[in-house]
């Protein structure tokens, strides 16, 4: 009898346990799904610059503008392939990216020099540092002369990586070695690059720069014209050219030629390209008053708002590369058509006349 009363008792004490064990799990779980929903009510985070490790790969394409000052350097990647055009002007800058991005003991696929101006090559130098163990695969640029000692540094390294480690060094005036104007590269996860022939004989390095067209893994979904320092010269070409029959201009996104310079845009290039966005890669500090007043006064015009890195940060674009998955464009920080505290009017002759 003793022993059927210890047992019930038991029974018993084991199932009031049960029960509050399970009436603290519930509690736990209202309690963290409450925290939850507050947490979607508040405005996503900014994305800090450590977050680019959470890059997904498959076939989701990311391009990102760095903010590297008054220059260029962009990142782009989408399955496990890596391009990366021009480096900015600063190898610290740049191999801080390099960190960020995780690319140090990895393939980069291809790397694209748009031109020969040090805001452009100056911080590729850092690719090429030993201890950093990069690959790269492919390295375009026009080749051209020039008589800086920082460009020929860089250039000793691409050489000595032909020897050592099988880099193949292209010559963007004949980007596939066949004699066709377009180079088109596949990257693993369905997008694709084009890489244009510079105008030849183009009156300075900035119209020697090599036009990219990048095309989403769904390019209903998103692309982009990323042309360097190209200047009315070079951009008035382009059609002439016709690269807006082949591979064709009308893109998602332009990277605001020459960091928003006016001679680097003009109307009927934004007809042309038609975008919804325009990106500029620009230091708050410049001698040469980029953005250009005249430039955002043309963008403004045509109903295109800006993102630039000198107020936005680094500028992140990502594609899902579904069918129909659009894409979306994120900066660091700001909102849009910010100015910056170097931005004047031009007085170079080119640009006068488009104010009105
Ligand atoms: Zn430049």
């Amino acid at each position: 009898m003793l022993k059927r009363l210890i047992f019930v008792f038991l029974a018993l004490a084991s199932l009031a346990f049960l029960i509050d064990a399970q009436q603290q799990r519930s509690k736990r779980t209202r309690r963290s799904s409450h925290r939850h929903q507050h947490r979607a009510t508040r405005k996503p985070a900014k994305p800090p610059v450590t977050s680019f490790v959470t890059d997904s790969g498959g076939s989701e394409l990311i391009v990102r503008l760095l903010d590297v000052g008054q220059g260029d350097a962009t990142y782009i990647g989408n399955g496990s392939s890596k391009v990366i055009i021009d480096g900015g002007p600063d190898p610290a800058t740049f191999g801080r990216y390099l960190d960020s991005l995780n690319l140090n003991n990895s393939t980069i696929d291809v790397v694209i020099l748009s031109h020969q101006h040090l805001d452009h090559y100056s911080g590729l130098r850092e690719l090429f540092k030993t201890a950093r163990h990069i690959h790269v695969r492919y390295f375009f640029e026009n080749k051209d002369p020039a008589p800086a000692a920082t460009l020929a540094e860089l250039r000793d390294s691409i050489l000595s990586r032909m020897d050592r480690d099988s880099l193949i060094y292209r010559d963007t005036d004949d980007p596939c070695s066949n004699g066709r104007p377009i180079c088109t590269i596949t990257m693993t996860g369905g997008a694709k690059l084009h890489i244009m022939v510079p105008l030849p004989g183009g009156d300075g390095p900035n119209n020697r720069s090599t036009a990219v067209k990048l095309i989403g893994p769904d390019s209903a979904s998103f692309t982009m014209w990323l042309a360097g320092d190209a200047e009315h010269e070079e951009i008035g070409w382009f059609e002439t050219m016709g690269y807006n029959r082949n591979p064709g201009m009308l893109v998602n996104v332009l990277k605001a030629d020459h960091h928003g310079s006016c001679n680097g845009v003009t109307p009927r290039y934004l007809a042309l390209t038609a975008p919804r966005w325009v990106v500029a890669s620009v230091g708050a500090r410049n001698e040469y008053g980029h953005m250009h007043t005249q430039a955002k006064k043309i963008y403004r015009g045509a109903g295109v708002p800006w993102y630039r890195t000198d107020q936005n940060g680094t500028i992140t674009i990502r594609s899902p590369g579904t069918v129909g998955g659009g894409f979306t464009i994120i900066p660091q920080r700001g909102g849009t058509d910010l100015d910056g505290p170097s931005d004047r009017v031009s007085r170079q002759p080119g640009c006068a006349m488009r104010m009105r």
